[in-house]
């Protein structure tokens, strides 16, 4: 199974879509209204850390991705659960400032590192603060320096300020990154701002169309260099095209992919801190091999790429930030992705026939903090 471990709420940003929108007036959310929250859960761990390897003894291969907030604030919690749990795959998402406060040692025993990053610098500094690109490639030049050779997925958030086909061609090609992959999820449906968005006609001018071409430009790329790049929300959905797999939700939330909460609850995911009605338990008695699944259903279960999609997002689908005509328009541009990856799917198939690249170059892990459909 695969856990994300909430270590702290803290975090030493202020990106402009995510906590900076707690100062924002936002639009009322009927999801949001029904949904009771625990205000009393703590801001930091607050568990031995004997319970949670008790906990995860009981699963014959668990996973931990480290969150938070930001994650490594707390590097000697990192330090100590890396050294001291009964886990032999660990993962973190992170903002990137701070890694270079784990010895290399540490680092390079993850084998998944996601760093928020939302493209060139002019941008990334925009939404997340002055200097903060500079700083975190910094420390990716190091970590490589120092010895990490794993994954290093650059994970954007997309909003109307981005052009996505500019961005994912930068964080992908630039030789000066280390990044060995690409996610991006849309900041969209997931607080209650739809009323102050211009949503709709960025997807419909520059974000649909720049994922066709984006389809196009790395099925392209299989052709000319032989090379299936590691673009998560193409990645993930293309191998299952391939091998004619139905996905459930494809961030594993509530099926593959549970959170563990700074009191040991355990949530479906990481966002959906404090939202007890959904906790499925507690690391002190639960068993990790048989934690209660958490289905999407509504208006997803008469979805016609239901199996293609999974539900996109649950705590979205639980909150409703976003009115029905809000919520109708993220769904196009999943249904967008869905046509642009079906129309390649023949030239890809015919790529792998004629030895150009192998089903095998569409492997990768499952759960490891992308959400996948963006
Ligand atoms: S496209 Fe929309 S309605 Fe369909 S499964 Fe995805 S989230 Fe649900
Ligand atoms: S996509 Fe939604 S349900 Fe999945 S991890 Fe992200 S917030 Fe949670």
């Amino acid at each position: 199974m695969y856990f994300h471990l909430i270590l702290t709420d803290n975090c030493n940003l202020c990106c402009s879509y995510c906590r900076a929108k707690a100062f924002l007036d936002l639009d009322e959310s009927e999801g949001e209204r029904a949904v009771e929250i625990d205000e009393n859960i703590p801001i930091e761990l607050a568990y031995d850390p004997e319970v949670l390897y008790s906990f995860l003894r009981k699963d014959p291969a668990p996973t931990l991705t480290f969150y938070g907030g930001e994650p490594l604030l707390r590097a000697d919690l990192i330090e100590r659960i890396v050294r001291e749990a009964p886990v032999h795959r660990f993962m973190m998402q992170t903002n990137g400032l701070l890694l270079d406060r784990l010895p290399a040692d540490i680092i390079n025993r993850f084998t998944t590192i996601l760093v928020s990053l939302d493209g060139r610098k002019e941008l990334t500094d925009a939404n997340r603060g002055e200097g903060v690109y500079d700083r975190v490639m910094k420390n990716i030049r190091q970590i490589r320096a120092n010895g990490y050779t794993g994954e290093l997925i650059a994970r954007m958030t997309v909003t109307e300020r981005t052009d996505i086909v500019d961005t994912v061609h930068w964080l992908s090609g630039n030789p000066d990154h280390s990044f060995t992959s690409v996610h991006w999820q849309l900041d969209a449906n997931f607080a209650g701002d739809f009323s102050q968005r211009t949503f709709a006609e960025w997807a419909a001018d520059s974000y649909n169309p720049g994922i066709r071409t984006l389809v196009s430009d790395w099925v392209d790329h299989m052709e000319s260099a032989g090379e299936v790049l590691r673009w998560y929300p193409f990645l993930d959905p293309m191998e299952d095209m391939l091998l004619d797999r139905k996905s459930l939700l494809r961030c594993g939330s509530g099926h593959a992919n549970y959170s563990i909460m700074t009191d040991g609850h355990i949530a479906p995911c990481p966002v959906m801190i404090g939202m007890k009605q959904y906790y499925v338990g507690h690391i002190r008695d639960a068993d990790p091999c048989r934690l209660g699944r958490i289905d999407i259903k509504g208006e997803c279960s008469a979805c016609h790429i239901r199996t293609f999609c999974g539900g996109r997002c649950l705590y979205s689908h639980i909150t409703r930030p976003w009115d029905e005509s809000g919520r109708h328009l993220v769904c196009e541009t999943v249904e967008n992705l869905h046509t642009a990856l079906t129309n390649a799917l023949p030239r890809v198939r015919s790529l792998i026939s004629d030895g150009t690249i192998t089903p095998g170059d569409f492997v990768h892990e499952k759960f490891n903090g992308c959400e996948i459909i963006p």
